[in-house]
């Protein structure tokens, strides 16, 4: 239907209204995509759930729905073959691919627990997403159902705390469900692929339907099979090269009912109808036993890949406008193009806004098998990166001052045996060149933030930067040292408030988390709190872990060490591996600030 909107004074264009069918019911992540897809293209989608991908295919075939939308493949759990399968098994028009990054919170009816759980509920795919974090939940079922919607309503419907459901924030508000955690799924960059189509030779509205932002960026669906022989899918991997195609997805499958074959899904940059596609099928035709163009479609609306160490805009909420500056910081404050929150990247980590990071590790490397079993206790706890200090600013020149580049190199091992990028001071300039190739993450240390040359030798280094503040260093010092960073053309810089020096005798420092909420107004940067130098007394650790996440820190850099009372450095404020993991799993339960 068309309706014509009525609107006082100018005639207002009417709004195409479609009705789009999508698996699952309301509150699915899917409908929660068509929704922000159609208030993007300025048109109306009346949402019709169906019960299956099948279902989905159907519904628009027969003329039930104008478009369909089905997810095809996930960043973390991989390809959804029955989204392929379905597309390819159907004639249908496909026309965009929406890439939507899936937010999972896990939700529960009021008055429920983290630690009651016993079951959660999510579609099979979401629970594949979050195993990380299912992982740290001892004794609860994961019941997979048929899609994040469902799990939702059906945790509501029951009134039972013991039962929880991962879905998205819409679905909590949907169906009246609190929000236990967030931040769940293995990795921020949760991104799941969905393709809107239509009936081939589409009449009526669904013809009315432009869907390209930008018809120069599409790509191509294709599911080939060949026999298997040695360099069969290298063929036709070099055909598709040969024509100066990029493939951005190929993944397997034994083909069912027929022997000794594969079929491969792949998706190509480019159009079928550009000359160069059309000569490239013609060569894959001859080589494969089976070749299905699935279709081409409008690929304008994937997100900006993020790129390794880059800094990237996440937030478009304006920023609360801060008094200009006494002293100017045009690349560290929060202002004109820097209004948008920034997330730096670091290895496969996403630090700053909309993300909680867990850093943890020794106050400094001692020994192989100590940094590998606290590497190996760090992931499994859910840290994300390991710290460890090689080079040691230490007050007296007497006392352990670090295993230096042997340090550096049990780092880089522990860093390959977990999987966990690692960060780890630097002291002088000429440290800087050797430390950025061997760590992912260059610290400042607290003594020397001031020490401008070697902010300007890391500035000019190809590796993110962790700055720490200063112990007697204003807030203005800590922008002031950060832009030192930022102006040698390195944008990424992650700040970092560990304690600083006050009248206060009874703890190590002070740490000022009054900082945290100043910085997250006046800079774009992210900002980590160290509470284990803030306070220097194990057993106060975790509280402040607690009000540096409620208080808006984007994560957290923690001491933690096999056995603290041998550290040969602050073993009174090294955390054992128990007392991390009771952290993690605390945190989790605090929610993330906007
Ligand atoms: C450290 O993190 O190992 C360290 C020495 O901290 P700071 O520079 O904050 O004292
Ligand atoms: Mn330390």
């Amino acid at each position: 239907m068309i309706s014509p909107q009525t609107a006082t004074g100018e005639p207002q264009p009417p709004t195409l209204t479609l009705t789009a069918a999508f698996e699952g019911i309301e509150g699915s992540y899917s409908h929660a995509v068509l929704d922000a897809y159609a208030a993007r293209r300025g048109v109306v989608f009346v949402p019709l759930g169906c019960s299956s991908y099948r279902a989905v295919a159907h519904a628009v075939l027969s003329g039930r729905a104008d478009l369909g939308l089905l997810p095809i493949d996930n960043a973390i759990a991989g390809t959804i073959r029955e989204g392929y399968d379905v597309l390819a098994e159907y004639e249908l028009d496909l026309l965009a691919e929406i890439t939507w990054r899936m937010e999972h919170r896990l939700l529960g009816v009021p008055g429920a627990t983290l630690e009651g759980l016993r079951e959660i509920d999510s579609h099979p795919v979401v629970l594949a997403e979050c195993g990380r974090f299912l992982g740290t939940l001892a004794d609860v079922r994961r019941v997979p159902v048929p899609d994040t919607g469902v799990a939702a309503r059906d945790v509501a419907a029951a009134g039972d705390p013991t039962r929880g459901a991962i879905a998205s924030a819409g679905a909590a508000v949907r169906y009246g469900l609190i929000e236990l955690a967030d931040t769940i799924a293995d990795h921020p960059d949760n991104f799941t692929r969905f393709v809107l189509f239509r009936a081939p030779n589409a009449l009526g509205l669904a013809a009315e339907f432009e869907p390209a932002e930008d018809f120069a960026v599409r790509k191509t669906s294709l599911v080939f099979a060949v026999a298997d022989a040695p360099g069969a899918l290298g063929r036709c991997l070099s055909i598709l090269g040969e024509q100066g195609l990029n493939i951005s997805k190929l993944d397997s499958k034994t083909r069912l009912g027929v022997s000794g074959q594969s079929s491969f899904y792949v998706d190509v940059d480019g159009d079928v109808r550009d000359e160069r596609f059309a000569e490239a099928l013609r060569a894959l035709r001859e080589v494969t036993v089976a070749l299905h163009v699935i279709g081409t479609y409008d690929a304008s609306s994937a997100p900006p890949r993020v790129r390794r160490e880059t800094t990237i805009a996440v937030d478009e909420r304006p920023a609360v406008v801060p008094k200009p500056d006494k002293v100017a910081f045009p690349k560290a404050q929060r202002q004109g193009e820097h209004h948008v929150r920034s997330r730096v990247m670091v290895g496969n980590v996403a630090i700053g806004d909309g993300n909680f990071v867990i850093i943890g590790g020794p106050c400094s490397v001692e020994s192989r098998d100590q940094i590998l079993t606290t590497a190996e206790a760090v992931a499994a706890a859910g840290g994300v990166m390991l710290r460890g200090g090689a080079f040691k600013p230490r007050t007296s020149p007497y006392a352990f001052q670090g295993l230096g580049w042997e340090g550096v190199a049990l780092l880089a091992e522990a860093s390959r045996a977990s999987g966990l990028p690692i960060v780890s001071e630097v002291m002088s300039i000429d440290q800087v060149e050797r430390m950025a190739a061997s760590v992912d993450l260059l610290q400042i240390g607290a003594r020397n933030m001031q020490n401008y040359d070697l902010l300007k030798a890391v500035g000019k280094a190809e590796r993110p930067v962790l700055l720490k503040r200063g112990m007697a260093a204003s807030i203005d010092e800590l922008l002031a040292a950060a832009e030192y960073i930022l102006s040698e053309g390195n944008p990424n810089v992650i700040l970092c408030e560990r304690g600083i020096r006050t009248f206060e005798t009874a703890t190590r420092n002070t740490l000022d988390l009054s900082a945290i909420p100043v910085l997250r107004e006046r800079t774009h940067l992210p900002v980590l709190v160290d509470p284990s130098h803030g306070v220097g007394v194990r057993r106060w650790i975790a509280p402040l872990c607690r009000a540096a996440k409620a208080v808006g820190a984007h994560g957290l850099l923690l001491e933690v060490h096999p056995n603290p009372a041998e550290a040969k450095c602050d073993a009174d404020q090294a955390l054992t591996f128990a007392d991390f993991r009771a952290i993690v799993g605390e945190l989790a339960r605090i929610p993330l600030q906007p």
